[in-house]
């Protein structure tokens, strides 16, 4: 049998040296560096699959050019698929995949990793040790044991930061309109999102974006948080409504910000900018706060998360090929 041509866009090094120390003789795999949309999708001429990432676009005007080269299979090498047009792929009849676990607890952990840089001030505590100023003025934080989080989306990643944070001695409030009976053995508590609002001490976002999550926190949400929150978004940019955001931050409702993910961040994540001056005012009106924490969503990069996304893609590869379709990592089966 001859090999199953893919092409993988917005390709970097990891996804080479991971896909490729992966693969064998079954996939022939070719990397782009540019991101797929309407000007790139051309390039998967010739192609069985095309591989995409959180950025890439793959809406009907694109599915519409990789339908008409024949290309049958778009293989995402992540669990959100927010950036894919699923009624469109099935009407073109392109079976669609993704990564539906990999290791939650990656973008868990990275989740505690920004509540405890922002609670015990990290990255200024560091820097100032690095200039032999060993002052603690400023630096005063708090206890994350016996505070209260509220988890928005209790999937495989909420409930994984449910565990570690009840294990931390908070008391730990979900919404999720489909309660986790996993979480069945911890003490945790559903409630209304109001009711969550209200009473969390940290609110961290772990819902998938879609048209009833966007701008889940708003104006409106942001008025019924306890003065003094933090809130932590690591699911996607979107889930925010950033303007709404400066503005509890300017006023000190929200008293601290950790994010991952930021409703434009495809004109800067996963590129370096270091050289540019950055166009988009919202973003650098964020950095300026001295209690936001923002990382270039690397909440699902450890290196057990990229092998088990290029071993899982690499399957889901083979299977829309062959066949068989395994329902939890195919969207559309075609
Ligand atoms: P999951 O599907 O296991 O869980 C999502 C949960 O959200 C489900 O329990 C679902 O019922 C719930 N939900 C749906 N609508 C909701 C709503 N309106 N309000 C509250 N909850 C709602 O997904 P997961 O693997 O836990 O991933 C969650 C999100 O994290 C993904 O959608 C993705 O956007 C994001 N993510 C980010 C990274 C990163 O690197 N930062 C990596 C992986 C995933």
């Amino acid at each position: 049998m001859s090999a199953i041509r893919v092409a993988v866009f917005s390709a970097t090094h990891w996804d080479r040296e991971y896909l490729g120390r992966n693969s064998t003789e079954a996939y022939q795999i070719d990397y782009f560096d540019e991101p797929l949309n309407a000007h790139t999708a051309a390039l998967a001429k010739g192609y069985m699959s095309v591989c995409v990432f959180v950025n890439d676009v793959v809406d009907t005007q694109v599915l519409q050019i990789l339908a008409d080269i024949n290309v049958s299979h778009v293989a995402l090498r992540c669990a959100g698929f927010n950036n894919v047009d699923l009624d469109a792929a099935k009407a073109y009849d392109i079976k669609v995949s993704r990564v539906p676990a990999y290791s939650p607890e990656a973008v868990a952990e990275h989740s505690l990793a920004l509540m405890l840089s922002l609670s015990r001030k990290i990255p200024k505590a560091y820097n100032r040790v690095r200039d032999d100023n060993f002052s603690l003025n400023g630096l005063l934080g708090f206890n994350f044991s016996g505070k209260t989080v509220g988890i928005v989306g209790t999937g495989k990643i909420g409930s994984a930061l449910a565990r570690i944070l009840h294990g931390m001695g908070m008391q730990v409030l979900c919404y999720d309109p489909a309660e986790n009976p996993l979480l069945q053995d911890i003490p945790v508590r559903y409630v209304p999102l109001n009711t969550l609002t209200e009473q969390s001490d940290v609110i961290s976002l772990h819902c998938p974006l879609n048209n009833e999550t966007q701008h889940l926190i708003n104006h409106d949400t942001i008025a019924k948080m306890k003065r003094g929150v933090m809130l932590i978004n690591t699911s996607r940019g979107a889930l925010v409504d950033t303007p709404a955001i400066i503005d509890g931050l300017k006023s000190g409702h929200i008293g601290y910000l950790g994010l991952d993910v930021y409703e434009m961040e495809s004109e800067l994540f996963f590129q370096d900018h270091s050289c540019d001056i950055i166009q988009d005012d919202v973003f650098q009106r964020l950095m300026t706060f001295p209690n936001v924490i923002i990382t270039g969503h690397q909440g699902f990069f450890t290196a057990e998360a990229i092998q088990e996304i290029a071993c899982s893609t690499l399957a889901s590869v083979k299977q829309a090929h062959q066949g068989f379709t395994d329902p939890d990592a195919f969207l559309v089966a075609g």
